[in-house]
């Protein structure tokens, strides 16, 4: 029978952790603060932006939010930005994408100071991950790390096959299994064969965009199936990327699509607030 990762269960455990952690550092006088910038009143963003205040809440961070309206100009939020780079009081500032489409996201996110990056999307943030170096790591594919770690489940001399390549899953995932010292093969939508290359994966994750794509005859007999996707069915119902009912029974370990990945990238920007004290030393 396949391991039902929960990452429901390993993100609580990451926050109680980190609860202890930040109750601790308040002892010594230590405060941590998290801005949280949302532009316009997208549904799904403003769903997100609560999650993380709750989580901040739940933790002991301190969370400033900056609720702006959607015909907010790009020099006004580069400006707001400016400010919370230059404020002491904030460890770490989060500008909840995406954003408005007359707005610039890469000035943006090119524009946080990257010792106060905790999304890890700052070019420097993900220079440093490329070469090995300490900084912010964008939080689904740490988190996933985490999952796959407090599962037992070992990374090193794995054959890890990461189909998509963008920036804020793919290509970090990838990044984070190399420096596990897995083998690893990134796929995308020009990948020739790819049911061949997926079948090699001992771990395979998923992070494609499309609904239950992935079925068992892209999976290897015993493999480890991580699924980033997040999509509503015709039922209204959550799925991911991967055919669950399909490929359960054919692998060794599988995460659930909801209660899989999704709660681990909150879990991880909470760790990110936490590191951001050692990172800003
Ligand atoms: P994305 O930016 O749309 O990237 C999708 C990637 O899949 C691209 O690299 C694309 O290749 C590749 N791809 C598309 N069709 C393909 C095909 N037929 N064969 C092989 N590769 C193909 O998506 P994303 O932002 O990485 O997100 C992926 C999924 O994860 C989405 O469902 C998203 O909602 C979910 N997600 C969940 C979380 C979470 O916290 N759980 C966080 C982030 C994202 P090209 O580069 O060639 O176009």
């Amino acid at each position: 029978m396949a391991l039902i990762i929960d990452g429901k269960k390993i993100s609580s455990e990451i926050k109680d952790e980190l609860k202890d952690k930040v109750s601790a550092l308040k002892k010594d006088g230590i405060e941590i603060t998290l801005a949280v910038v949302q532009v316009g009143n997208d549904p799904a963003s403003s769903v997100y932006v609560g999650n993380k205040k709750k989580a901040c809440e739940y933790i002991g961070i301190n969370s400033l939010s900056y609720e702006l309206p959607e015909e907010t100009t790009e020099e006004e939020l580069l400006k707001l930005v400016e400010e919370l780079n230059q404020n002491v009081k904030v460890n770490g500032i989060l500008v909840q994408l995406p954003l408005p489409k007359h707005i610039n996201e890469d000035k943006v996110i090119e524009t946080i100071s990257p010792i106060k990056d905790v999304d890890g999307f700052h070019p420097q943030s993900v220079g440093r991950l490329s070469i090995g170096q300490k900084g912010f790591v964008s939080c689904t594919p740490a988190g996933i790390i985490q999952l796959l770690k407090r599962s037992g489940i070992t990374i090193e001399g794995k054959e890890c096959v990461v189909i998509g390549r963008s920036n804020i899953v793919g290509k970090p995932m990838s990044m984070l299994l190399l420096r596990e010292n897995g083998t690893v093969t990134i796929c995308h939508s020009k990948t020739k064969n790819l049911k061949e290359v997926a079948k090699r994966a001992d771990i395979l994750i998923v992070a494609i965009g499309k609904p239950q794509f992935i079925n068992k005859e892209y999976v290897k007999e015993g493999a480890v199936v991580i699924d980033v996707g997040m999509h509503r069915d015709e039922n209204n119902k959550l799925c991911g990327d991967v055919d669950f009912n399909d490929v359960v029974d054919h692998v060794s370990a599988i995460t659930p699509v909801p209660g899989g990945v999704g709660p681990m990238t909150i879990a991880m920007l909470m760790n990110n607030c936490v590191e951001s004290l050692e990172l800003n030393k």
